[in-house]
């Protein structure tokens, strides 16, 4: 008897140790990994329906001498739960701009660039100040610098929409990213100053086929252009759900059927050609 309650304990235990330990290591290499530069930032194009480049999102990958490229969804949360993400989402901030600055001095294809800012950041009482620090620091106009935040900050109302307008009077664009999966503060969204609606890719995913799905697309698609909002598809694979957002009266495209996320040599490479 004592095997048995044993075991189970132990598999529990030893799981929850091995996650704990990855966990640890992750949060220790933190600080170490950002002054030796291993943070790198990969640029995903944004599309008109049409397939003209008119923005790019950037997205942090930490290039581990040991493991490799370690992705977002493996350290993200981590350094969103230690605080680090404040420290991580200036220097994406920071880097993107100088990078966009970099390429309109060569003489680049202009269009902006989109920082995905975490709540924890957003909420932090100097991020307005660091927006407008390394917009000075970087000389890039705002204009081609856009937020983009998730729906989970459309709850505490006032606080939000005050730091928003603060944004907005920078001259940056704000888009809410992952519309859609979060709370769904439908009745609010008309009293935030926010410029795109990014719905997330899996209302577009069984889009076509899915008849429910695509009724429910077109339904949020519609919300979104009722309150004068550009509206951006996220993770679009195939020309067949190209079609049916053009047809629906969607503006901009981000996914794979146009083009996966890019290293900035091969993000520069597609701005050359304007
Ligand atoms: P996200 O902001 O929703 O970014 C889009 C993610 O979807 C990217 O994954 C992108 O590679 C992927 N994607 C784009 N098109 C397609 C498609 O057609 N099909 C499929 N299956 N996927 C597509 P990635 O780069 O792994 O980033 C994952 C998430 O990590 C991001 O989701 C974002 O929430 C977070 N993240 C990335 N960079 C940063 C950052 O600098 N700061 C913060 N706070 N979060 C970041
Ligand atoms: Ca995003
Ligand atoms: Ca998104
Ligand atoms: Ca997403």
């Amino acid at each position: 008897a004592k095997e048995i309650t044993a075991k189970p304990y132990v598999y529990f235990n030893s799981k929850l140790s091995e996650r704990l330990e990855e966990r640890m290591s992750i949060e220790k290499r933190f600080p170490h990994a950002l002054e030796n530069n291993e943070f790198i930032l990969h640029y995903q194009p944004k599309y008109t329906t049409e397939g003209k480049v008119v923005g790019m999102e950037a997205l942090v990958r930490w290039l581990d001498p040991i493991v490799g490229v370690i992705n977002p969804a493996q350290f993200i949360s981590v350094a969103e739960e230690t605080g680090f993400i404040v420290e991580l989402g200036t220097w994406v901030m920071y880097e993107a701009c100088r990078q966009n600055q970099a390429w309109q001095n060569q003489d680049l294809l202009p269009i902006p660039v989109s920082v995905n800012v975490s709540a924890i950041q957003f909420v932090h009482p100097n991020f307005v100040n660091s927006v407008e620090d390394i917009l000075l620091k970087t000389g890039l106009d705002p204009r081609f610098l856009e937020l983009e935040i998730t729906e989970s900050l459309l709850i505490d109302v006032d606080h939000i929409i005050s730091k928003l307008q603060k944004l907005k009077a920078l001259g940056v664009s704000i888009s809410i990213d992952d519309f859609g999966t979060g709370y769904s503060s439908i009745n609010y969204l008309k009293d935030f100053p926010v410029d795109t609606l990014k719905i997330d890719r899996t209302f577009v995913m069984n889009v076509p086929e899915n008849e429910r799905d695509a009724a429910l697309l077109n339904s949020i698609m519609q919300l979104g252009r009722s309150l004068g909002l550009t509206i951006l598809i996220e993770g679009v694979e195939t020309k067949e759900q190209l079609q049916f957002f053009k047809e629906h009266g969607g503006d901009l495209i981000q996914g794979y059927y146009f083009s996966k996320p890019l290293t900035k040599f091969k993000m520069s490479q597609l701005l050359l050609t304007k």
